[in-house]
Order: structure tokens, then C-alpha cells, then sequence
């Protein structure tokens, strides 16, 4: 018998699938996790139960517990999905730039969802300070903290690193992922690196972050914006400090979106901008590597959350961004 244990059992596990408009187009073996298959679509599954069972495990989430949370969406998400199955309730602080389709799903979902208006992290009502300071002020509630909270890269470590692992037969020579908490791509460069110090590890940054001039400089310096969302920081989190990383791939708007799209028409994937920078830096680190090398990254969420703004023209044109399929260029800058 083939059969998982409820929602929880159905967290991670996810195919590894080769993208083969962009493997043919670069001659590498571009392989993606497709973590937006994880049962409350996105890769923050793996993290939001790891950060529960955490709790429970030092005994500080208690039956009808409250789950209190700041995050972009796809964390709320899938905190939410767990505490159902789990019977706790779940706080949701959201900054009001997140989609609409995030914000009504995690309603759909039972969760309580206050947005606040998005403000720098140094500003003591951003949103994730404040998920912290209500928690704090609740009885028998927990914070999530997912940038601090370690219990976020230990899921990327044994799950989706050690996966990635196995699907491939170790035979892996690159690892790029964007970062929000850096759980994702922390987690599984420290396994993958345990495993074979070999591989690059590569940090993809959108424009607005400041992550890849603190790799390439050790300075953070943030220029431009992006309208991808759940990805990019100003500062280095407690999930990223210590993370392997070799190098750092910057990716614009303009490029991922191209990749989004050549991603729906070319290979029957709709995922969202995360994934679209993603994979645009896979594409650059494959023309940096040269054919005939195995490069993995992540298919962070689907696309349907996002089909208000990078699936519609006017919103794109609004943001100064074209979506003409006919413009996919067959090469990206370097
Ligand atoms: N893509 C999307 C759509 C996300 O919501 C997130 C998490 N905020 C990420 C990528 C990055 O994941 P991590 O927090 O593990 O760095």
C-alpha cells in the first residue's frame, strides 16, 4: 500500500523534473524541485511544519494553540493548511503589497489575516516585528519567526536537500535558489555541500535585494525593485548566516518574467515570478558552467497565485514590464 498520513504526510516528497526548453536551450540539465506539488502549493510547507512540530516537540505550543505569523503568503499558507489539520488557530500579519489571491486564500483557510501597510524591517511596525511583539502579547500563542527560526533550514536539510540528493544520484554540480528567509536555499546547500563540496552553491537575487552585493562585496547595497514576491532581503537572517555560497546570480523583472512565460508556453509549467527568477539564474549559471552540467533549483508556488498581476497585461504594462511571448529572446544577458 502506497498511502500518505493526511495533509502532514503529503508534505515533501516532490518530483524533481528536468525543464527541457531550458536544458535544450543551454545544454545543461536544468532540474527543478516542484515544491509548488507540496499539498499547500508552495516550498513554505516544508518550513511551516518543521516550525509546528518544532514547538511541540519543547513544549511550546499547546492544544488550541494560536500560530502568529508575518509572511508574505506562501508561510501564512501553509501555517494555516497545519494548524487545521493540527486544531490550532493561526494569526496571519501580511504586508498589504502581497496578492490578493494569497490574502484570500489564507481567509478561505480560517486563518486570521490583519495586513499592514509594508514598511522597512528597521521600522518597529514591519510586519514581521510586529507578528512577534502579538504573539508575545497572547496566551498560548507561538511565533513562527520564520527568518530566525533554524527549525526553517533543518526542513530544507533533511528533506529537500537529501531528496535532491537522491533523485539525482549525487550527480548535482550547481544549486541556485532565491531567498526570502533562506531557508530553502541554506538548507540545502549545507547538505549538498556535506555531501560533496564540489557543487556551487548560487544565491539568485531579484533587483530591489540585498543579498548579491553582500555576496559579491560583503556590503548589502539595494538598488531597483521587483514585483516578485517572497524572495529578496536587505538583511542576512539567521537561516542564511553560515550558508555555503559560492556566488550570486542577480535576475531583473524583465528576464524572469520571460522565463515564467517560456516556462507556461514551451514546457506546460504556470508558476510564479520566485520560480521565474529561479530559473533565469540557472539559465545564466549554465552559461557561466558551460554544457554537459547538472543544475537544480526550485518551483517555488504556481503561477494561479499571481494571475491578477504576472498574467495580466495591464498590471504588467502598469509596472513598465511587457509580457509579448514573441519577445522571449533566445539568449539572456550575462
Ligand atoms: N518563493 C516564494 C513564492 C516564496 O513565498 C518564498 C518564501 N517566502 C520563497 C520563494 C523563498 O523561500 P525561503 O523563505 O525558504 O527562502
Amino acid at each position: 500500500m502506497d498511502i500518505k498520513d493526511g495533509f502532514i504526510g503529503t508534505v515533501g516528497n516532490t518530483p524533481l523534473i528536468k525543464l527541457k526548453s531550458f536544458s535544450e536551450e543551454t545544454g545543461c540539465n536544468i532540474l527543478a524541485k516542484a515544491e509548488f506539488l507540496n499539498p499547500g502549493g508552495s516550498v513554505k510547507d516544508r518550513a511551516a511544519l518543521y516550525i509546528i512540530q518544532d514547538a511541540e516537540a519543547k513544549g511550546i505550543l499547546k492544544p488550541g494553540g494560536t500560530v502568529v505569523e508575518g509572511t508574505a503568503g506562501n508561510t501564512g499558507i501553509g501555517l494555516a493548511h497545519i494548524c487545521n489539520a493540527k486544531g490550532y488557530k493561526c494569526l496571519i500579519i501580511i504586508p498589504d503589497t502581497q496578492s490578493q489571491e494569497k490574502m484570500d486564500a489564507l481567509r478561505v483557510l480560517g486563518a486570521e489575516v490583519r495586513p499592514v501597510p509594508a514598511v522597512p524591517y528597521k521600522d518597529p511596525n514591519n510586519y514581521v516585528k510586529l507578528s512577534g511583539r502579538i504573539a508575545s502579547e497572547m496566551e498560548n500563542a507561538i511565533w513562527a519567526n520564520q527568518f530566525d527560526n533554524l527549525a526553517n533550514r533543518q526542513a530544507h536539510y533533511e528533506t529537500t536537500g537529501a531528496e535532491i540528493w537522491r533523485q539525482t544520484d549525487g550527480n548535482v554540480d550547481a544549486w541556485v535558489a532565491a531567498t526570502g528567509t533562506g531557508g530553502t536555499f541554506a538548507g540545502v546547500a549545507m547538505y549538498l555541500k556535506e555531501k560533496n563540496p564540489q557543487i556551487r552553491c548560487v544565491v539568485a537575487d531579484p533587483m530591489g535585494s540585498g543579498l548579491y552585493s553582500y555576496i559579491k562585496t560583503g556590503e548589502i547595497k539595494i538598488e531597483g525593485n521587483s514585483i516578485t514576491e517572497g524572495i529578496g532581503n536587505s538583511r542576512i537572517t539567521a537561516n542564511m548566516e553560515g550558508a555555503p555560497t559560492d556566488d550570486a546570480i542577480q535576475v531583473n523583472d524583465q528576464e524572469a518574467l520571460r522565463v515564467v512565460y517560456q516556462l507556461l508556453y514551451k514546457d506546460g509549467l504556470l508558476m510564479g515570478g520566485s520560480t521565474g527568477i529561479n530559473v533565469g539564474a540557472a539559465v545564466k549559471l549554465a552559461k557561466q558552467m558551460g554544457p554537459g552540467h547538472t543544475i537544480v533549483t526550485i518551483l517555488c508556488d504556481s503561477g494561479t497565485r499571481y494571475q491578477s498581476r504576472i498574467f495580466n497585461r495591464e498590471w504588467l504594462k502598469s509596472k513598465g514590464l511587457t509580457p509579448d511571448w514573441e519577445q522571449i529572446p533566445k539568449t539572456f544577458s550575462e
